[in-house]
């Protein structure tokens, strides 16, 4: 595709696009003077959609007018209330309803997964990871790693960039798994990145790892609602993610999980179990049935009864995915959006900063990370006066995500006019 750099162009672009009145769905927080602001950080939470408060106070009102008897006759029985996320979760994450689960939060997830499928034995005890990887999956992955009685510093093995480079290259990761491989117990990547806005080729990450006799666990934390997945296709063992980012669901939102089917339907895997994952039709027998008997799909992993009021708001956030025609179609405008502010900022590709996103669109997301050589933390501060909000990463890395569900192109235009001319 052809881009230009005229504003009349962006609003051309805003004009062509069949995603447009989905912007409108949401709630978009405004700045001093009363505009919206530029809002690139879906990332970090996405924006509130105009239906959530609806369907949260919906729960409410079953609270009140049935107490107890909303488990079996509220509006949506909470009895039955994850089953409702379950096909929705499914298309977004390319898996079969019975391997996805939507409960816990994203790191809690991670540990009641890596229960399962993190066994280590002398000999292949290793977790391999990418780096740099978010604070929250290392400190799980060390604490396990301790947990089973091996060394952290010894058992983390890590595929770093090059040395004056950001993204990593696939036969750097190879050449990991090649050479240690038959120690690696468990490989547990990012789909996407969260500092760079790689997009990892999760399918032929999963095929390595598994010729090598490992486990394949993704964290699909900034890929979920960012990037097409075919997980059950892909062969991926199992995956966990949080709806607060791409999702929109809300603060603290309920995660998900997914677990691939030949796992999933197992009932003799280990795991840390809870009533919420045995079979619903003997559940409240209570102390009649003290044997856990798991339902074979990934609600086996379910502990607790979940947080109907926390679960509320995903009904109508990942209703909006189905709505806008799913991932294919949002990933298509994600496409040209993140495309075009990439050729905005390419054009004046100056020694003010360097998009360190690689620049293939298989390879990223809608995020670019731009690396910014001077005075990094100003530059961030007038994109903030000028009603765009992005994030910051120390020391000089400035994060920003159009999303296709809410973002305009000629935000990304007057995002890049902020950018370029800075000096
Ligand atoms: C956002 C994010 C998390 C957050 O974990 P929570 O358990 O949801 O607080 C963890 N890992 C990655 C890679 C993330 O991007």
């Amino acid at each position: 595709m052809t881009f230009s750099a005229d504003e009349e162009f962006a609003l051309q672009l805003d004009g062509e696009d069949a995603l447009a009145d989905f912007r409108d769905r949401f709630h978009i927080p405004c700045g001093a003077e009363g505009r919206p602001l530029i809002y690139f950080v879906g990332n970090s939470l996405g924006l509130m959609p105009k239906t959530t408060r609806q369907i949260v106070n919906q729960e409410l009102d079953d609270w009140a007018r049935l107490a107890v008897d909303a488990h079996l006759d509220a509006a949506t029985p909470w009895y039955s209330y994850h089953e409702t996320l379950r096909e929705p979760a499914a298309r977004l994450v390319g898996a079969q309803p019975n391997e996805v689960v939507c409960m816990n939060s994203l790191t809690v997830n991670l540990h009641l997964l890596m229960a399962t499928f993190y066994r280590p034995r002398k000999g292949r005890c290793k977790i391999m990871m990418e780096e740099p990887a978010f604070p929250s999956d290392t400190y799980a992955i060390k604490s396990q790693i301790a947990h089973h009685g091996f060394d952290p510093e010894e058992s983390l093995v890590l595929a770093r960039p090059r040395v004056g480079e950001f993204a990593l290259h696939q036969e750097d990761i190879e050449a990991v798994l090649k050479k240690q491989g038959e120690q690696i117990a468990l490989v547990l990547f990012a789909g996407v990145n969260f500092f760079t806005g790689q997009l990892f080729d999760i399918a032929r990450i999963t095929w390595l790892a598994q010729e090598r006799g490992c486990i394949a666990g993704i964290d699909l934390a900034h890929a979920v609602g960012n990037a097409p997945l075919a997980l059950h296709d892909w062969n991926v063992d199992f995956a966990v993610w949080c709806s607060y980012k791409y999702l929109n669901s809300g603060p603290g939102a309920v995660a998900g999980a997914f677990v691939h089917e030949r796992h999933a339907r197992d009932r003799d895997l280990p795991r840390f179990a809870g009533w919420w994952g045995n079979d619903p039709a003997k559940r409240f027998r209570m102390q009649l049935e003290p044997d856990f008997v798991p339902v074979p799909s990934a609600d086996a992993w379910q502990v607790s009864n979940p947080p109907i009021l926390a679960m509320a708001p995903l009904r109508t956030s990942l209703a909006l995915f189905d709505e806008a025609g799913g991932m294919e179609a949002l990933r298509a405008k994600s496409i040209r959006l993140t495309g075009y502010f990439q050729f905005l900022l390419k054009r004046e590709t100056s020694e003010l900063f360097t998009v360190i996103t690689p620049h293939e669109t298989n390879e990223r997301g809608c995020q670019l990370s731009i690396l910014v050589h001077e005075r990094a933390k100003e530059l961030f501060q007038k994109l903030e006066a000028a009603g765009v909000k992005c994030d910051f990463r120390e020391p000089n890395v400035i994060r920003a995500a159009p999303t296709p569900l809410y973002n305009t192109f000629h935000e990304v235009w007057r995002c890049a006019k902020v950018l370029v001319e800075h000096s």
